[in-house]
């Protein structure tokens, strides 16, 4: 079986992230072949958030337990809080042939590169400073002088865009949803990830020509 693809999305708070990845779902179908990384963190959930979908929320002696014990494939601070991606998320996902889209910051996504250097980043833009300040306001779910924090921050987050493989502007949902699923689609055909396919589908020419040989063969003899 074929490793899966980890693609990693980086994009600053607000550029529409969670929006992109409910439209992701839509557009590549539920078939099992797309899983998505819930990470680990010590901050605490918000109103609408679950645990073990939107995170898995720990205290942070069990993060410590986690870091002592390696169980993160990287993990970093970020704003007040610290995140970590569990290797047990990722990586026997790739092994079963699933592709494994994960959502984290540039610090992570540079350490998770550096580990893995087969992973596809992808950075999400928001169309303009303006538009991410409107879409925080939208959002209202943080403290104001968070919300503040987290637009200082953009400017030194988006100029890191060069870091990563691909861009994406979410200026509209469903261009920005379809461009990060042609990227996914492109890597599930190239030929390595298909030679079993492929190889499946010439046993059966093989078998079908061979059996048609015979076939002849006996009708003529
Ligand atoms: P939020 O608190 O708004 O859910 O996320 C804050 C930041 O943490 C976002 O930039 C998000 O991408 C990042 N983040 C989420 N999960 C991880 C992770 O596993 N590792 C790292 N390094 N960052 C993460």
């Amino acid at each position: 079986m074929a490793r899966g693809d980890l693609f990693l999305i980086t994009a600053p708070s607000g550029a529409g992230k969670n929006s992109l990845m409910e439209a992701l779902v839509d557009l590549l179908g539920d078939d099992g072949r797309l899983a998505f990384v819930v990470s680990h963190t010590t901050r605490p959930p918000r109103a609408t958030e679950r645990h073990g979908v939107d995170y898995h929320f720990v205290a942070d002696a069990e993060f410590e337990r986690m870091v002592a014990g390696e169980r993160f494939l990287e993990w970093a601070h970020v704003y007040d809080h610290r995140y970590g991606t569990a290797a047990d998320e990722v990586l026997p996902r790739l092994e079963r042939g699933i592709d494994v889209v994960h959502d984290l910051d540039v610090q992570g996504a540079e350490r998770l590169r550096a580990r893995m250097p087969e992973a596809h980043s992808i950075f999400v833009l928001p169309p303009s400073f303006g538009e991410l300040r409107r879409r925080l306001d939208l959002r209202g779910a943080e403290e104001p002088g968070a919300r503040a924090r987290r637009l200082a921050l953009s400017l030194s987050e988006i100029e890191r865009y060069e870091e990563f493989d691909y861009v994406i502007v979410n200026r509209d949902l469903r261009p920005a949803a379809e461009a990060l699923a042609a990227i996914i689609v492109e890597k599930r055909h190239r030929r390595a990830r298909m030679r079993e396919v492929a190889e499946a589908i010439a046993g059966d020419f093989r078998a079908a020509l061979g059996d048609a040989a015979g076939t002849g063969r006996g009708r003529t003899e």
